[in-house]
């Protein structure tokens, strides 16, 4: 091969990679099936809810969601059951929100992606704006979700995979990615003013586990939680017993709940506050790992997202 012709394989070989990394999404040896396996649309097997309605706001009709978390699933701890499993390998494309958050999933998708369509969107997000989940810099928390602004970042690379899955309604996708923009922009907007409307003394949440730091840099709130970024391992009597001093001396009047933790610590953690004369209250559930029921408003993204910032702003104010 003369040296000339290595170069353009070389160049045209960049290419490839450039464009692949612009699609943001894994493109593996199998391309995408000419056409839907269901009646009712391409098969996209999606593990979160939150997940899931990213890639039906964008695909609307032409997307079947299989959804394997439900209400009050936590994603850290959740294994593939053989049905799971089944739903991986029949689905046209698969969707995780990826940064480690489907923890025992891991191997289960990357072995799959060796041969399937897949898309993991969190890590397609902008690096420099990922926090670190370990002193080391070698995980980042995978909790993007609740900085509005940022997940909104997440409809590109599903609009982009959407679109290598079935580019004879690239336009549709396309357009209502842009809504989809639209309509999550307007949500940042109003929680940025909703929860600017607290002192900025009572700022402070504290949660189950450590899954509000995107929230808390994203809207200026200062986040406590009683167990880390991962709900794996049990949180110790030390760190309860320093959450219990920090809210008794900061007086925070309210701490929350979340759907998918248990409660058992939360509840040692009032209790240590009482005990102290500092009686604190429960300021409502919030959904962090695992959307609400579907069906209600708070089985979709958005409607999981103002039901916490409403509960917050009520919590603290
Ligand atoms: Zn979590």
């Amino acid at each position: 091969m003369s040296s000339g012709r290595r170069t353009c394989l070389v160049a045209l070989c960049l290419v490839c990679l450039g464009s692949l990394t612009w699609a943001g999404c894994e493109a593996t040896s199998s391309s995408a099936p000419a056409t839907p396996s269901g009646k009712t649309g391409w098969k996209v097997a999606c593990t979160t809810g939150m997940v899931a309605d990213v890639v039906r706001e964008v695909g609307g009709s032409h997307v079947e969601i299989l959804q394997l978390m439900g209400e009050g699933v936590d994603p850290h701890l959740y294994k593939a059951s053989p049905g799971d499993v089944s739903i991986l390998a029949t689905a046209d494309l698969i969707c995780y929100s990826g940064l480690h958050l489907e923890g025992k999933l891991a191997d289960t998708l990357s072995r799959l992606s060796r041969s399937k369509l897949t898309c993991a969107l969190a890590e397609h997000l902008p690096k420099d704006r990922l926090l670190n989940s370990d002193s080391e810099g070698s995980f980042h928390d995978p909790h993007v979700w609740f900085d509005v602004s940022l997940w909104a970042e997440t409809i590109e690379p599903v609009r982009a995979v959407l679109e290598k899955l079935d580019p004879a309604h690239a336009k549709e996708f396309a357009e209502r990615a842009a809504k989809y923009r639209g309509e999550l922009e307007k949500l940042h907007a109003e929680c940025t003013e909703k929860l600017a409307s607290i002192p900025k003394a009572r700022r402070v949440l504290v949660t189950a586990h450590d899954a509000f730091r995107y929230f808390g840099r994203a809207y200026d709130i200062d986040v406590k939680a009683i167990q880390g970024i991962s709900t794996e391992g049990e949180a110790g009597v030390k760190q309860i017993n320093e959450l219990v001093t920090f809210i008794s001396e900061h007086e925070i009047k309210s701490v929350f709940t979340e759907s998918s933790i248990s409660e058992r610590n939360m509840q040692s953690l009032i209790e240590g506050c009482n005990q102290r004369g500092h009686r604190v209250a429960r300021g409502g559930e919030l959904f962090s790992d695992a959307m609400g029921k579907a069906g209600t408003p708070e089985g979709t993204y958005i409607g999981m997202v103002r039901h916490n910032v409403e509960k917050i702003a009520a919590g603290l104010k």
